[in-house]
Formats: structure tokens, sequence, C-alpha cells
């Protein structure tokens, strides 16, 4: 009995193939399907991303009134689907970018082969671990200060994290609300200079230093933080509205190491400018990519890109082997 049967592992081959399924992946999708390059999409473990964990999404361009996160993913598949992306459930467990086509393999028992393949398979923001924090996830509990922090405005939050990510969701929450609490877990900050000075300057940011987490309190809602000082053992209740759990987030690239280039963060590296990998046919989008702004908009914008230059590649990769062809027409 071969290896491939007893895993039942079954083929395909496929055009472009895209991995993931945020603002990214349908808008690839989107694109590469109005371009008639017949696209199937795997969705990936939590199917329409970390937008499907936000409340309202109100920085969206085109929606006024704003959108309820998961409802806005279901809008992006059914604009993918309309003009004929295969849309499957599935995750990508595996690829082999050794050779041309390329292998992906989903579930650990499909092989597609594709001509292009189209990576947006995002990032994942880092959680305490805390049952608390997990159970208030979207009742108070966030990890995206530019997507949430409008509805804390006036309100008093909590941050907990120490590198640039914290700084940047710790300053910019200080613009809209009353008072920020920022809990550090050692005696200093990792984040940049700059980006500390900005926290200190802050009026209404009160940094906790050799503080940890020990409870978000609140049955449905959050009410406040129960904090630790990891030096005298004192334990303190911080009233609070708002949470947010800044402490990094993981791009989700670990099945590529082996074959892409990826930046010390694990973020893939693009060609400045494209959406294009190191290796011929890949491309990356979204925040797979991208580890500096992380946004829904920004996402589907690179998703674009990554269609555009799936396009071209596909096109150019068309007219050499046609070329080839005539040649060896021409030997015979
Ligand atoms: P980092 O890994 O740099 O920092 C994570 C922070 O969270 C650390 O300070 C760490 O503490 C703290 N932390 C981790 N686990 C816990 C925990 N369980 N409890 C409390 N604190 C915890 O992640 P970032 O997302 O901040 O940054 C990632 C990369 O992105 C960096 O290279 C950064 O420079 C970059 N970035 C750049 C920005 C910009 O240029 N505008 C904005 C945001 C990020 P400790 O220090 O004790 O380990």
């Amino acid at each position: 009995m071969s290896i491939k049967t007893y895993f039942e592992m079954t083929e395909e081959k496929v055009n472009v193939l895209i991995v993931g399924s945020g603002p990214a992946g349908y808008t690839a999708a989107i694109y590469a399907a109005r371009a008639g390059l017949n696209p199937v999409l795997y969705q990936g473990g939590q199917p329409g991303g970390q937008l499907t964990i936000t409340n309202d999404v109100e920085n969206y361009p085109g929606y006024p009134d704003g959108i309820n996160g998961p409802q806005m993913m279901v809008d992006f598949q059914k604009q993918a689907e309309r003009f004929g992306t295969d849309v499957r459930f599935g995750l990508a467990t595996k690829v082999d970018f050794s050779g041309y086509p390329h292998k992906v393999i989903i579930d650990d028992k499909h092989e597609i082969t594709a001509n292009a393949v189209i990576i947006s398979t995002g990032a994942s923001a880092k959680w305490l671990g805390l049952e608390s924090e997990q159970r208030l996830n979207g009742m108070g509990v966030s990890a995206c200060a530019v997507c949430d922090g409008f509805f804390y405005k006036g309100q008093d939050v909590v941050v907990v994290g120490a590198g640039d990510t914290a700084a940047e969701e710790a300053t910019y929450l200080s613009k809209l609300c009353n008072k920020v609490t920022l809990l550090v877990r050692r005696d200093e900050m990792r984040a940049s200079q700059i980006m500390q000075n900005r926290v200190m300057k802050a009026p209404n940011i009160e940094i906790l230093w050799n503080t940890e987490t020990e409870e978000v309190l609140g049955k449905d809602e959050v009410e406040g933080v129960r904090v630790a000082n990891n030096v005298t053992g004192e334990k303190t209740d911080i009233k609070a509205t708002g949470f947010f759990v800044a402490i990094g987030h993981k791009p989700n690239t670990e099945i590529f190491k082996d074959f892409l280039n990826l930046n010390e963060a694990g973020y893939i590296q693009t060609i400045p400018g494209t959406s294009k990998t190191n290796i011929e046919g890949v491309f990356a989008s979204g925040d797979a990519q991208d580890f500096v702004y992380r946004q829904a908009v920004t996402a589907a914008g690179t998703g674009c890109m990554a269609a555009l230059d799936a396009e071209r590649f596909l096109a150019q990769k068309e007219s050499e082997e046609t070329e080839e062809n005539e040649v060896a027409q021409q030997a015979k």
C-alpha cells in the first residue's frame, strides 16, 4: 500500500488558490474571479477571520452607519461567490513550494496543485489565557483599540502589554478615554523610546509597573480588572469598562516557514510595493505580511494587489509557454 492511499490523499489541480478568508482573501477572490482566474478559496480555521470577533466596524469606508464584523464578512463572501469563487471550508496544513506548480495540502488529506497561490492567512492576537478574558471577549475585552476604542469614549480602560503595540494602543485610547491604566509586567517597557515617550507624556495614562492581570471582573460586561503586583504580592481592583490586550500578534505563517522569507516576528516578507514573495507565483496579502497597519481596509487593499500580481504572473507564464511551444514546433 502506498503512503498516498494509506492516508487516502485526494488530488486536485486549480488555477488560483487563495488561503484565508479575511478581507484580504475575499478581496483577492473578488478580483481574481472577475478576471476569469477561477479562484478556489479555503476559509481556514476561523472563517471570516479576525473581524468575526469584532462587534461594530465603523472605519471601513462605504458603511456610513457602521456594520457588524461577522455580517461584513458574510457580505465579503457573498460578493466573492457572486463572481464564481469556489469558497470551501478547510485549513491549509502543509505546503510544498519547492517546485512548480505549487502544492498545498488541505486538512492533511487533500493535495491541491495551483498555478498561483495567494496567502491571506492573517494573524491572531495573543491572549493572556484567562477564563474571564475569554468569557468577556467582545463584551469589553478587545485586542484592537482602533476597532473598539470609540465605544469607550470618556470612560476608564485598562491596557495590558509593554511593547510598541501596547504603547500605540494606550496612546490612541488616551485621546478618547477619561483614563487609561497600562499594566506592565516588568519594571520597564519593551516599546521603542519614541513610543514610550508618547505614553509618558499623556496626562491620563497611568503605568502600573510589575503588575500582572489576575482576572477581568464582570459577569456580562467588563466592570474592572483585578491585578497583582509581582514584587509585593499586593492585589488591587481597578474600575474599568474596557480591557485591551496588547501583548502582540502572531502571524499565521508557521506552515510557510520552510519556503518563504519571514521576518523575525514571523511575518511574510514581500517585495516592497508588491505582494510578491521570494517564491515566484506565491503572493502574500493582509495581516500575514503586515505588522504595521493591520486594518481591514489595508488588508483588502493588499488582497487586491495580490490578485492583480497573480493575474500578471499567470499571463506572463502563459505567453512564455506559448513561445516555447512555437519554438519547439519550428524545431520539428
Ligand atoms: P512585542 O512582542 O514587541 O511585545 C509584547 C509585549 O507584551 C511585551 O512587552 C511583553 O512583555 C508583553 N507581554 C507578553 N505576554 C504578556 C503577558 N502574559 N502579560 C503581560 N504582558 C505580556 O509585540 P508588539 O505587538 O508590541 O510588537 C510586535 C512587533 O511589531 C515589534 O517589532 C514592534 O516594534 C512592531 N510594531 C510596530 C509598530 C509601529 O512601528 N507603529 C506598532 C506596533 C508594533 P515583556 O516585555 O515583559 O516580554
